[in-house]
């Protein structure tokens, strides 16, 4: 099993990879197996691509830098909040992926285009309360509570936001919100999607290809890419 920084890292390296870089801006956490209150993180002012086992830094709850050197990202409320609200969850992801940022200006439903539509049919959170960056413990609370039980919100004109039990997860719930806003916004260059997958038959394609060796799968393929 890779260790906690590794795994951290080779996120980063697959997140912009896939082209959800937006320069040093964008983040990911993975709480800490051995203190579940506490979560390493990318530190700020560094390419999501840039982490390695030395610049990483370990962050706790209240989103205090605990150890490490380098900066801490001021949205780490994010990242604190969603894991305190969120036991279930170990691994956040938040970019400002640019397909699902320019979608939410058009203020619509995702819709099932394309079958990466189908992991989000039994809903997508849009955090409207601001679009302005999540940089107090109250924004990260409330993104927290639109958030729900879901795996994946968008914050309105901003960014997304995943939440998974695998970093693996939370990376693949990443690339497939992006990619299903793409897909929407290229019917909606050709005048709106006129057919749709059924919201039921949705559901369940999306439920049986959202499985642990899927997610697994393609993060290691994206890494093999990296290379
Ligand atoms: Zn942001």
């Amino acid at each position: 099993m890779k260790d906690p920084k590794t795994l951290l890292a080779d996120a980063g390296r697959v997140l912009a990879h896939e082209g959800q870089g937006d320069y040093v801006a964008g983040h990911v956490s993975l709480r800490l197996p051995d203190a579940p209150d506490h979560f390493l993180m990318k530190p700020a002012g560094m390419g999501l691509e840039e982490m390695t086992a030395e610049n990483i830094i370990t962050v706790d709850i209240e989103g205090n830098k605990v150890a490490g050197t380098f900066g801490r990202h001021n949205e780490v409320f994010i990242h604190s909040e969603v894991l305190r609200a969120r036991p279930d969850c170990h691994a956040v992801v938040h970019t400002h992926a640019i397909y699902a940022v320019v979608f939410s200006s058009l203020g619509k439903p995702l819709q099932a285009v394309s079958n990466d539509g189908a992991f989000f049919a039994g809903g997508l959170p849009v955090f409207s309360e601001t679009t302005d960056l999540i940089i107090t413990p109250e924004r990260g609370k409330a993104v927290a509570r639109t958030l729900g039980k879901h795996g994946a919100l968008i914050l309105r004109n901003h960014g997304i936001v995943t939440a998974a039990p695998t970093m693996e997860e939370a990376v693949y719930l990443a690339l497939k919100l992006n990619q299903a806003c793409q897909a929407q916004m290229m019917a909606e260059w050709a005048g709106g999607a006129k057919l749709v997958g059924d919201p039921a038959e949705a559901m369940a394609k999306g439920a049986y290809a959202n499985r642990p060796d899927i997610h697994t799968g393609i993060f290691n393929y994206v890494l093999r890419r990296c290379k």
